[in-house]
């Protein structure tokens, strides 16, 4: 057996950043350096760049940075007017921020289960989600779609039943920026999509930021107002409720050298999960790409079972190698959401992927060696 042959050099992180930092680090100094030589600390000259560079990227018409995937999400919901009496559709599996702007703004969350291969919404699931906000005496209005872990929903079928319904779509895409669906990039599914730049999703920066993309031109000028306290033609001209949502410009500097490697990233990224895949898929559930989809592996999460999921996370940790449970809980099993409507048929698959998801550690610096050592670990764990 070798289980015991193998030595880590340290510790895995589940995410190293100072990998990536000791590899691009000169150039951020320098980038940093000339944000505080001009001193344009808010919407600074390296905004309209990384804007004009997430476009290109992107593909989408238009592009705002703003100050995390929070604001992202609740900029495009105030520039649609949700409110009070109103409904959106969204998963039950996902990270907190996604209903939680749902909330803020005094609409409310409508939960409706995920499929257990891609961890999304579960496109069957969205009529008992329009029957449950119906019977809650609220108005459906819109989706989030989140893409989770790293690929993207199925934003066909989704906008195609968003469409019959007189529903807009918004795609929480704060995990999975840099993916591609049917050969088109995230920022371009949805009438809005939302991303993070929070240090760890694909893309991050070193702090909070975020970015929205649009195709629309009426709605991006609502969200750029929006973003800096509703301004009009100037800034003490005030037309609508806004929120400080700008992103910091030394944020967009670092992106800015961020985003020149984030391709090759991607690909490491890609190389490692196919690995880890190859090596795992006969000891456990593995997590499946849908044909036509690219991720870009926010996550590279496991399935493994319930009642074994606690000794096998401990005899990973044992072993040197970091964990995580993303997510622990559904959310409408969370005190603050528990009063929110569900669909009637329930959210069994999530709660079942709450009880039996399990994260590998995944990073594009992860080297060969680790690789393997975290794949033997996790053969040895699940052997018991
Ligand atoms: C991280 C995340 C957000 C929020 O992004 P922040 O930049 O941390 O505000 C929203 N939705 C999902 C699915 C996320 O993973």
């Amino acid at each position: 057996m070798t289980r015991h042959t193998r030595v880590p050099p340290a510790p895995i992180d589940f995410i190293d950043l100072k990998a990536q930092q000791r590899f691009i680090r000169p150039q951020i100094d320098a980038a940093i350096a000339r944000v505080l030589d001009h001193g344009q600390y808010v919407m600074g000259p390296e905004i309209t760049q990384f804007e004009k560079e997430m476009r290109a990227f992107t593909g989408a018409r238009f592009a705002l940075t703003c100050a995390s995937g929070t604001d992202a999400l609740l900029i495009a919901m105030m520039a649609k007017g949700l409110g009070p009496g109103d409904a959106v559709i969204c998963p039950a599996f996902t990270y907190t921020a996604t209903p939680e702007t749902i909330a803020l703004l005094g609409a409310e969350p409508v939960f409706v289960d995920v499929d257990g291969d891609s961890f999304n919404i579960d496109v069957k699931a969205l009529e008992g989600g329009i029957q449950a906000a119906r019977k809650a005496g609220l108005k459906p209005r819109a989706i989030i779609a989140v893409d989770l872990f790293g690929q993207t929903a199925d934003y066909s079928a989704i906008e195609a039943f968003a469409e019959a319904h007189g529903l807009w779509v918004l795609a929480d895409a704060a995990q999975s920026f840099g993916a591609t669906s049917g050969g088109k990039r995230v920022g371009t599914f949805g009438a809005i999509a939302a991303t993070s730049f929070f240090p760890a999703k694909p893309l991050g920066c070193y702090g909070d930021g975020g970015a929205i993309f649009t195709d629309d031109e009426e709605l991006a000028n609502i969200m750029s107002s929006i973003r800096l306290h509703g301004k009009g033609d100037d800034k003490y001209d005030i037309v609508r409720i806004g929120v400080n949502g700008r992103l910091d410009t030394i944020q967009a500097a670092i992106l800015i050298e961020k985003l020149k490697i984030f391709a090759g990233e991607i690909e490491a990224r890609e190389r490692i999960a196919k690995r880890y895949t190859e090596a795992l898929h006969n000891v456990t559930k593995t997590p499946v790409v849908a044909k036509g989809n690219s991720s870009v592996w926010a996550q590279y999460t496991l399935q493994v079972p319930a009642e074994r999921r606690s000794a096998i996370a401990a005899s990973l940790k044992a072993a040197g190698v970091t964990t995580q449970i993303y997510y622990p809980r559904p959310v409408p099993a969370q005190v603050a959401y528990a009063h929110y409507p569900v669909a009637a048929e329930g959210v069994s698959t999530s709660e079942r992927l709450s009880t039996e998801v399990l994260s590998l550690p995944m990073h594009p610096y992860l080297s060969t060696d680790q690789q393997d050592y975290i794949i033997e670990a996790v053969h040895a764990a699940i052997q018991g």
